[in-house]
């Protein structure tokens, strides 16, 4: 689920565009210009309909961006840092680093989109009236009333109480307001969304065997999307409440084997990789640390340079990506090893490696907090 890329950065928050987001475009273009615009204006040749099958995509995209942003907005003035906005199929996620402290937070939260989509479907609606009303031509009237009707559809899809649909986290607020118990609230509020995602994909089967082939798509697709949100999610939400507030410093391992710079390669595979096995190590120079030398980066090394090159030459020199206060939130390192694909990272304490914190050493915590927490 991580295939996606920047598009731009607004109101500080980055927004990102994952890839299956395409898939939905080019479905969006086909649908309305083999279907709806030729059947609202049959007058136009082929191609005004792309064109304007292209606008209302375009549109759309824009429409689900404010959708989006109205969410975000509401996070940040509660204090919720937002890492990041990225667009999926119905709609996107944004990347919250906490979770909201409170249902009454979490519920207005997920009640600004859909508000921004009624309020959006008001809009064109006015719109489409005026523009009837000027007597503006009637390309520019479907285009108008189309958005309308998008608009609404999100608004009322996304109302589906299923998690992690906005139904959903406002059904989830609602039972966490009255169970107070997030994790059990999170667990019904994603049943829900499972069971409406299989019932999605059911029905675009359906569709299917009754040879529609771009409905049926449409709704296998969401569905199967869905699917996958409801389970990481609820997975998501038990990790972060196992771990939040839990120090780096009290998870990490202290005694950590380090490498010397000037080790040649030869000798670091032998001495070091063979005996310890495990996939880095990091690099010292004279008591500080240097860098991370990986396995990965041996072997990119041909085995009859190994005796020449050392360590610290093809060592990853020192960088956020690499490293992490002992101080830090564990939940935080665990975000920063998979933004950067390492399963470690460098603890240091003013700027000495103070330790090394393993996706291991999470886990291990995060198994043993779990069974302690079972209700
Ligand atoms: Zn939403």
């Amino acid at each position: 689920m991580n295939r996606s890329f920047r598009l731009a950065t607004l109101f500080n928050i980055p927004v990102e565009i994952n890839y299956s987001w395409f898939i939905i475009l080019g479905l969006v273009i086909f649908t309305l210009a083999r279907g709806y615009f030729p059947l609202t204006n049959p007058e136009l040749p082929e191609a005004a309909h792309w064109l304007l099958a292209a606008a209302a995509a375009l549109l759309l995209f824009a429409s689900l961006l404010a959708h989006e942003f109205s969410h975000a907005l509401v996070a940040v003035r509660h204090d919720l840092p937002i890492h990041g906005i990225t667009l999926f199929v119905f709609g996107g996620v944004a990347h919250m680093e906490k979770e909201p402290s409170a249902p009454g937070i979490e519920f207005k939260m997920a009640a600004a989109g859909p508000a921004m989509s009624f309020l959006l479907a008001c809009l064109f609606f006015a719109l489409t009236q005026i523009s009837y009303g000027l007597g503006l031509p009637n390309a520019l009237l479907s285009l108008l009333n189309y958005l309308f009707l998008i608009n609404l559809a999100v608004g009322l899809f996304n109302l589906i109480p299923g998690y992690p649909l906005d139904g959903g986290r406002l059904l989830r607020a609602a039972l966490w307001h009255f169970l107070k118990n997030l994790k059990r609230a999170t667990r019904i509020a994603s049943f829900f969304g499972k069971a409406f995602a299989f019932a999605l994909i059911a029905y675009g089967l359906l569709h299917l065997l009754a040879g529609s082939l771009v409905a049926g798509l449409w709704f296998i697709f969401i569905g199967l999307f869905l699917q996958e949100a409801a389970g990481t999610s609820y997975q998501q939400i038990v990790l972060r409440r196992a771990l939040s507030g839990v120090p780096v410093g009290k998870v990490m391992t202290r005694s950590v084997v380090t490498v010397p710079a000037g080790l040649t390669l030869d000798r670091l595979v032998d001495d070091y990789f063979f005996r310890f096995r495990y996939t880095s190590f990091p690099v010292v120079e004279d008591d500080a640390l240097r860098g991370l030398v990986t396995l990965h980066a041996v072997k990119q090394v041909e085995k009859k340079d190994w005796p020449r090159l050392t360590a610290g030459e093809i060592m990853l020199p020192l960088d956020e990506k690499l490293t992490i206060g002992a101080d830090h939130d564990v939940i935080d390192a665990l975000a920063r090893m998979g933004a950067a694909g390492m399963s470690r990272l460098l603890v240091t304490d003013g700027g000495k490696l103070a330790g090394i914190l393993t996706q291991r050493d999470i886990t291990r915590l995060f198994e043993l907090k779990s069974k302690i927490d079972e209700e």
